[in-house]
Formats: structure tokens, C-alpha cells, sequence
């Protein structure tokens, strides 16, 4: 069931209802390397909680395509919330469902920058209603699910995942390199915002552009993405999620 397509006289039932569990699809707009669009982390949480409700009882929200993008912004078509400002857009979303009875709530997210802002946002209603709140950052179970869904941004995890989705969008064969700037022989890039010095990993805080100027880097090469990983890794991610959704549905509310 999507939110938008309920007048308000519809939400208010299903909203009363404690056992309705509010799945809210949120991502990006931002540089996804040098094939994958901006959309990327959003379009993915749409797919996914569109999946999830063919095969649930959900209430899906509209998607929040929008997050904390600021290390993308050398990078044009990338818009950044900031970090305060996606709080806010969390905070907004939690607290007005939640003041008609909403007590339960998956956020699907697209994208590693937007966790603190849900966190924050999250904690704070669970603090004030007992609410139950979770985070189920596709990406990151994926490679649990079945390690060699390895992840990084904008690689060849996210690109099969669009192919999957929306292959019109993606066109391996333009695919150029990936080139790394390393900064010196021994400090190596292995995430756009790491490199390993030694044995162990150093978190760099810099413009990513300067170290990773195509912008996709940390798993795979976009180069060896493709549809079969896509289709696979899509539906055991929405296998999973409906099976949590399940058990989550069941679980007391903390107050
Ligand atoms: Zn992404």
C-alpha cells in the first residue's frame, strides 16, 4: 500500500493501526561513478519497498531522494541536504506518521551518508513513543547474503543492481577506466575516503575527486557489472527484507 495513493481518511485507519509497519525508501542524489546515474540510491529503495509490498502488508511512503551528499559535490548533479537539514527531513517523517499512531518503522536506505541523520532522527522518536525503528541498508547485507555481492559506490555491486532495475539507464560498453590518484607509494586508495598505510586503514577527510576523479571506486570496477548479478542479488536483498518484515511485525512495541 503507498501513502500517496491514501486519502487522508484511509491513512488515519491504517496509521492507528500498531501492527502497521511504515516502510520509508530513502537515498541520494549524487555522482555514482562514471556509468551509474545520480538516482542510484534512491531508485534502488523504490524498487526494493515496490517488491516488498507485492508480497506484504506495508505502508510504503513516498521515496526521500535526497540525502548527505557532501563529499560528491565536485561532481556535477549532485545535491547535498547536508547533515542538520536531513535530520530534519527524518525527523519530519517519523514524527508526523507517528503522531497519527505509527510505531513501526523500516527505513530502506541507498546510501551510507544518510545512517547518522536516520540514527539521530530514529533514536529520538523511539525515546518519545517507544516506537520501533530500523535501518536495512541494502548494500551492506547484500555481501552477507552472498559475499561475492561485493560493495563500494558507484561499482560494479550498484551498477548490475540498475541494470537489473533499469537497464536502459546504463551503458557498459562507455565505460571508461577507473584511475586512482594514490597519495604516494605507500598510502593506497581502497574506499574512495580510505587508504591503507602498513597493515591497517587511514580515513582521509578531502574532496574525493581529487584522489578518485571518475567517483566509482571501493568494490568491483563498474566495467564487470551486469544483469544476472543484478536480478540475483535483488531478489534475495527483497526475499530478505519481506522475511524481516514478517518478524518485525510480530515483535512488542518497547512501550
Ligand atoms: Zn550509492
Amino acid at each position: 500500500m503507498q501513502l500517496a495513493h491514501l486519502n487522508w481518511r484511509q491513512a488515519q485507519e491504517k496509521l492507528a493501526d500498531p501492527n502497521t509497519v511504515v516502510v520509508i525508501p530513502v537515498g541520494s542524489t549524487e555522482q555514482h561513478g562514471p556509468i551509474g546515474p545520480l538516482g542510484t540510491d534512491w531508485l534502488i529503495p523504490q524498487w526494493i519497498t515496490a517488491e516488498m509490498e507485492k508480497r506484504t502488508d506495508i505502508l510504503v511512503t513516498p521515496v526521500i531522494p535526497f540525502g548527505v551528499a557532501t563529499h560528491h559535490t565536485s561532481f556535477a548533479g549532485t545535491i547535498d541536504m547536508g547533515l542538520e537539514t536531513m535530520i530534519d527531513i527524518m525527523r519530519g517523517v517519523f514524527q508526523n506518521l507517528a503522531k497519527h499512531g505509527a510505531r513501526r518503522f523500516i527505513v530502506v536506505n541507498g546510501h551510507g551518508g544518510n545512517d547518522p541523520a536516520i540514527e539521530k532522527a530514529g533514536l529520538e522518536l523511539a525515546r518519545e513513543t517507544g516506537a520501533l525503528i530500523t535501518l536495512l541498508d541494502w548494500w551492506g547485507i547484500a555481501p552477507e547474503l552472498n559475499k561475492i555481492w561485493t560493495t563500494g559506490h558507484g561499482d560494479a555491486q550498484e551498477v548490475s543492481a540498475i541494470m537489473h532495475i533499469k537497464p536502459e539507464l546504463i551503458d557498459i560498453a562507455s565505460c571508461p577506466e577507473t584511475t586512482v590518484n594514490d597519495l604516494s607509494d605507500k598510502l593506497h586508495f581502497t574506499h574512495l575516503s580510505s587508504v591503507k598505510f602498513g597493515d591497517a586503514h587511514i580515513k582521509l577527510v578531502r574532496d574525493i575527486k581529487k584522489g578518485i576523479p571518475m567517483g566509482g571506486f571501493g568494490g568491483i570496477d563498474s566495467q564487470k557489472a551486469n544483469a544476472e548479478w543484478g536480478k540475483d542479488m535483488m531478489q534475495a536483498v527483497v526475499d530478505y527484507f519481506v522475511a524481516f518484515t514478517e518478524e518485525f511485525r510480530r515483535l512488542p512495541l518497547d512501550k
